[in-house]
């Protein structure tokens, strides 16, 4: 897709009405009627438990289903998985399959830029969490050219085509069979069904906005994603989102076994039941190389902006320290190319019996490359700690 940059055209975009209704009444709907309700009718299990379920169904489908299975294919799943997902992710009214993937795809590639990404956070917080959809920018219309594979599934290709049908009646019918269920059709549509739809937009939109605003960026500074510890806790794990920008295929977006990614560990299960295969990940060795790479980077920012008098010393010995180090990282790095190469070349040269006896050989190396790079990574967190004069 290429848009014509001009700004004229974003200021004058006409009104997205549809979206622009939807997405303005419901929360102020939510606000009136929820605590209204809940003054008048008290507090309902049944429908807080229905509330919860339905976010975790709806929150799910959108960040394991549109996410990362639809938009950027980090798995297989069976077709069961797939109706569940789609189902869920047509109640949580984000669009058509086809409209979510194919401008996320649109903002992994264009990532920030003006014209291009359709919720590019470089025009701010209104923009990127909401103002997108509800004006008609030139970045919001699509040509579903980069979704090819999508186009190929008659489900979404159904689901697309039909989508306004398909978000009341599901909407309807699924909120109103569990309206049945607790006894409640009105606090089941009202908790279940609409306090439930605004938080799940929210908590997505986010995503497109905080991400991009407020967190750290240990993998790369070149976008604006960041890492967001808290935001993961209200996007079923999607708050890695500078890890994401960086390695979108991986299933995780939270890597380390400490971060909170829910859609990660249930992808895991739906692949221990066998439900997911394929599922896709960077290998750690990659993922330390570009955290110490930006370490590196860090440093030399840091020698660059100098420092007062009194840090002359130490920032001299840092400048040091970190020259050192960054000559044996780059041949750490070279023995690391040097080892896929091999292993490149092993994998078609040897013969099958001794493929096993290689294939251990190289695994040893490659751990033995990592360790390397884990020790690197240590020196230069120390050399930071000793500038900043917290240890002798
Ligand atoms: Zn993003
Ligand atoms: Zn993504």
């Amino acid at each position: 897709m290429s848009i014509e940059r001009n700004p004229e055209a974003f200021k004058n975009a006409p009104i997205n009405w549809v979206p622009a209704i939807v997405l303005l009444s419901t929360p102020l709907l939510a606000i009136i009627l929820v605590p209204w309700y809940l003054w008048t009718h008290g507090v309902n299990p049944a429908i807080w438990t229905a509330f919860a379920i339905f976010m975790a169904w709806t929150g799910l489908s959108i960040t394991a289903g549109y996410h990362r299975l639809w938009a950027h294919k980090a798995y297989e799943a069976h077709p069961i998985v797939k109706y569940f997902l789609l189902l869920g992710a047509t109640l949580a009214v984000q669009s058509s399959a086809f409209d979510w993937c194919s401008g996320h795809r649109t903002h992994h590639r264009h990532v920030d830029d003006e014209y291009e990404d359709p919720y590019s956070a470089r025009r701010g917080f209104w923009f990127s969490h909401m103002d997108w959809m509800l004006h008609k920018y030139p970045s919001g219309q699509y040509d579903y050219k980069n979704i090819p594979d999508l186009k190929k599934d008659k489900l979404l290709t159904l689901q697309h085509k039909y989508y306004g049908f398909w978000v009341v009646a599901t909407n309807l019918v699924v909120v109103g069979i569990a309206g049945l269920i607790t006894g409640d059709m009105l606090g089941t549509f009202l908790i279940a069904g609409l306090l439930r739809l605004v938080l799940t937009h929210h908590f997505t939109f986010f995503i497109n906005s905080l991400c991009h605003m407020i967190g750290t960026r240990p993998y790369t500074d070149t976008n604006t994603a960041r890492d967001n510890g808290v935001l993961a806790i209200f996007t079923w794990g999607e708050g890695y989102h500078n890890y994401h920008h960086y390695f979108q295929y991986d299933y995780r977006n939270g890597v380390k076994w400490w971060q909170y990614d829910p859609t990660k560990w249930f992808i895991a299960i739906l692949s221990k039941i066998g439900l997911a295969s394929d599922l896709k990940r960077v290998d750690n060795l990659t993922i330390k190389h570009a955290e110490v790479t930006m370490q590196f980077k860090r440093a030399q920012e840091r020698i660059a902006n100098g420092g007062e008098p009194s840090l002359d010393e130490r920032l001299m010995a840092f400048k040091e320290h970190i020259s050192t180090e960054y000559d044996e990282f780059t041949k750490t790095v070279e023995e690391w190319h040097a080892l896929k190469a091999r292993a490149i070349e092993l994998k078609r040269a040897e013969f099958a019996n001794r493929l096993q006896e290689a294939d251990d050989k190289l695994k040893a190396q490659f751990a033995e490359v990592e360790a390397k790079i884990l020790a690197h990574s240590e020196r230069i967190e120390k050399a930071f700690l000793q500038l900043k004069g917290k240890t002798a």
